[in-house]
């Protein structure tokens, strides 16, 4: 049996965050990854762009991820409206007064997982375990499907939202479907972004257009699941078209520059992000709606909380998957998160909903942001200042 003090499983972005987190405390950490290490090493493009906060530029590049990624491949987001159907009138959020020059930046998803991995390879005392899966998960002890059984201290799990660790442990969770899919892409057009992110909430369908670098943006475009086999069937130029006159032609004529994804919009909070020698990290304990773009930016904050946590345990002296040293990390997330994920959920059930009262709801709220501007500033400040 092999033993470590730690247990990872999933490589993906906050998987790996919480693992750069922890180096330097000489922990011996073993990651358990589904893929191959060559996968992690350069991973496809999924065609998720993720939106940061100023607090995840600020933790990727105290972990060294940043520089791994080609400013060139990134946008950044300087301004951000929202618009209620095809009405002209917005809701406005300005980086300006903010105290920063731009709300945030938006990375590929693939680039954070490279840079993510990047930083991680060469740790002396992390050992990644690829092309592997679990078979069995109790406490302090995981069994691959190879037969082979390691244990640690604390078993980490970080395999996504359908998290089949947190499963195997018994940790239940809520789990929202929205009915709905999510079809990403890029786009190239004729007229300038000029850095600003817009989310138009159409009756049908929601459309997010976020500024990438140059004349691209990421088009981020949310549908009832029976609608999504068509849009992915379009023509190339069809779904260009259709954008472009959904956005009403503001970024004049719109471009395929990248393949289409879909992804089905379930929504998951765990019932509990902790239990004794075990934790959840990233969307293995939260895994938001995209429309706010929290999930990343939540995940790889609580990364940073949870293994903060674990160090200060190891400086004490003290059992590292003790529930008192993973309690404070309990209750940090489950306080900024909680809000949050019931906050987009009403988000997005407000935008859409087509019967009048929605409506009606939906053009005040619009309407009631812009007048009272501590709304305004305080998401600004969230984004700005504060983190996910
Ligand atoms: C369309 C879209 C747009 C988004 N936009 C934003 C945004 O703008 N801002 C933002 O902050 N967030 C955004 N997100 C959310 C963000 O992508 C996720 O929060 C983030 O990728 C979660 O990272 P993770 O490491 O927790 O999980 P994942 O990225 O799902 O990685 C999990 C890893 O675990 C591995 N794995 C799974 N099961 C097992 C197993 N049994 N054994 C071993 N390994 C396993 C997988 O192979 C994978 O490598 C978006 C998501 C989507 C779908």
């Amino acid at each position: 049996m092999d033993s470590f003090d730690i247990i990872v499983v999933g490589a993906g972005p906050a998987g790996l965050g919480f693992v750069r987190s922890l180096s330097g405390s000489g922990l011996k950490v073993a990651v358990i990854e589904r893929l191959s290490e060559a996968v992690l090493a350069d991973p496809p493009e999924d065609g998720r762009d993720i939106a940061l906060t100023h607090a995840s530029e600020d933790i990727m590049n105290k972990l060294g991820m940043w520089p791994h990624i080609p400013e060139d491949a990134c946008g950044v987001i300087k301004d951000a409206k929202v618009v209620n159907g095809h009405s002209d009138y917005a809701l406005h959020f300005a980086s300006a007064g903010s105290g920063k020059d731009y709300l945030g930046r938006i990375v590929p998803n693939h680039l954070i997982r490279r840079a993510a991995y990047e930083e991680v390879k060469g740790l002396p005392d992390v050992t990644l375990i690829c092309d592997a899966s679990v078979e069995a998960v109790s406490t302090g002890r995981v069994v691959l499907e190879n037969g082979k059984t390691l244990k640690a201290s604390l078993v980490v799990a970080a395999d996504s939202r359908f998290s089949e660790t947190r499963r195997k442990m018994g940790v239940g969770a809520e789990m929202e479907d929205f009915g709905r899919v999510v079809i990403v892409c890029e786009m190239s057009h004729t007229q300038p972004h000029d850095g600003v992110a817009t989310e138009c909430f159409h009756y049908d369908q929601t459309l997010a257009i976020l500024p990438m670098n140059g004349a691209v943006s990421s088009v981020v475009v949310t549908l009832a699941s029976d609608k999504s086999e068509a849009a992915m069937a379009m023509p190339d130029a069809a779904f260009a078209a259709d954008i472009q006159a959904r956005f009403g032609n503001r970024l004049g004529k719109m471009e395929m520059a990248s393949p289409r994804v879909a992804y089905p919009l379930v929504g998951v909070f765990a019932k509990r992000f902790v239990a004794p020698r075990f934790a959840l990290v990233g969307d293995a304990a939260v895994g938001m709606h995209p429309v706010t773009a929290h999930g990343y930016n939540l995940g790889l904050t609580g990364a940073v909380i949870l293994a903060e946590s674990v160090i200060q345990a190891v400086n004490e002296g003290t059992d590292i998957g003790g529930i008192n040293v993973l309690l404070p990390y309990e209750r940090a997330h489950r306080k900024v998160a909680r809000p949050l994920y019931l906050g987009t959920n009403a988000l997005v059930k407000l935008y859409t909903d087509t019967r009048l009262p929605a409506k009606i709801l939906r053009r005040a709220a619009l309407r009631l942001g812009n007048v009272l501007p501590p709304v305004r500033a305080r998401i600004v400040q969230q984004l700005t200042q504060y983190g996910a």
